[in-house]
């Protein structure tokens, strides 16, 4: 076994026993994952896997999401049309926050919160629903390199129960930030956070950002290498809740985190890196996740900006 496999199972040993969080559950579907779930996946730019756990289980990807569909809009729409209509501003608000949604400031503050990846989604192009629908599910296939589906059980209880971002795309839709078909602009959102992945997808897909958009296997290009430095900023500053900020200053890795349990972390030019488990503290994180990313930061080094 190599160091980075011993160290993975020594992980899954130490935080297996943490059971503190909470499922969550304003998505009454994302409340019948099993707690203790748990993997950890890394993969390496030229391919190499390394997995613990329960790395096959499958779970909607949620706002992991986000950073794709922000990949695909900077396509479709190019940097200076897509900053037009979303900042790249940090907020320190909850993801999900309608406070910083008013009148002076009509562009959302960043496409990782639920606002920003409202008005990001509605930037997808295609002639109708189905057609964007399609077009999304085939970024995703580039980056996971396999036939890719979304949990529909997911999508229909977010649609049924997703009033808040309702709210949202109204408010965006008053302001003229998106265009009127709010109800597909949502089924579209919904969808993206109901698509099904496991661990080792995330780290895949972590893993072709971390190669310049590359898939480390397949050597399909997921998304143009030119707008990968714009992704990973945005993971860098907003990637992870009100906790970005934090998460900066200790792990130090752009990275995405998701309510259903998910964190996915880039390492440039090297790796990427998956933790899987259902348990989110109060800010959305996975509280198992968190520790993980942290003792691995530190065990290589890969807090971006040590010089030590
Ligand atoms: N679909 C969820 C929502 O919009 C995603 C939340 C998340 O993972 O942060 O509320």
């Amino acid at each position: 076994m190599s160091k980075l496999e011993i160290f993975l199972e020594s992980l899954y040993q130490k935080y297996q026993p943490l059971n503190h969080g909470k499922l969550a559950r304003y998505i009454p579907q994302l409340a019948k994952a099993n707690p203790d779930w748990f993997a950890i996946c890394v993969v390496t730019t030229d391919g190499r896997e390394f997995t613990v756990g329960d790395y096959t289980e499958n779970f909607t990807i949620q706002s992991i999401s986000k950073v794709f569909t922000y990949g695909m809009a900077l396509e479709d729409c190019g940097r200076d049309a897509l900053l037009e209509k979303v900042g790249v501003e940090p907020t320190g608000d909850p993801f999900d926050s309608v406070i910083r949604l008013d009148e002076n400031s009509k562009r959302p503050d960043n496409p990782m919160v639920n606002a920003g990846a409202i008005a990001t989604t509605s930037l997808i192009k295609g002639s109708e629903p189905t057609e964007r629908l399609n077009r999304m599910l085939e970024m995703f296939r580039r980056y996971i390199n396999r036939d890719v589906f979304i949990d529909v059980s997911v999508f229909m209880s977010e649609k049924a129960t997703g009033h808040r971002n309702r709210a949202l795309a109204n408010l965006l839709l008053n302001f003229g930030t998106i265009e009127p078909q709010i109800e597909a602009i949502l089924d579209l959102y919904f969808q993206q956070c109901a698509l099904v992945v496991n661990c080792q997808d995330l780290a895949m897909m972590a893993a072709t950002l971390a190669n310049s958009g590359i898939h480390p296997i397949s050597k399909v290009q997921a998304v143009q290498p030119n707008y990968v430095r714009d992704i990973l900023s945005v993971m860098y500053t907003c990637g992870m809740y009100n906790y970005a900020g934090e998460w900066a200053y200790r792990v130090g890795i752009p990275a995405k985190s998701g309510v259903s349990g998910g964190i996915m972390g880039v390492i440039p030019e090297r790796a990427g890196i998956a933790v899987f488990s259902p348990l989110i503290d109060a800010r959305g994180n996975s509280v198992r996740g968190l520790r993980v990313f942290e003792d691995l930061s530190q065990e290589f080094g890969l807090h971006l900006l040590d010089l030590s």
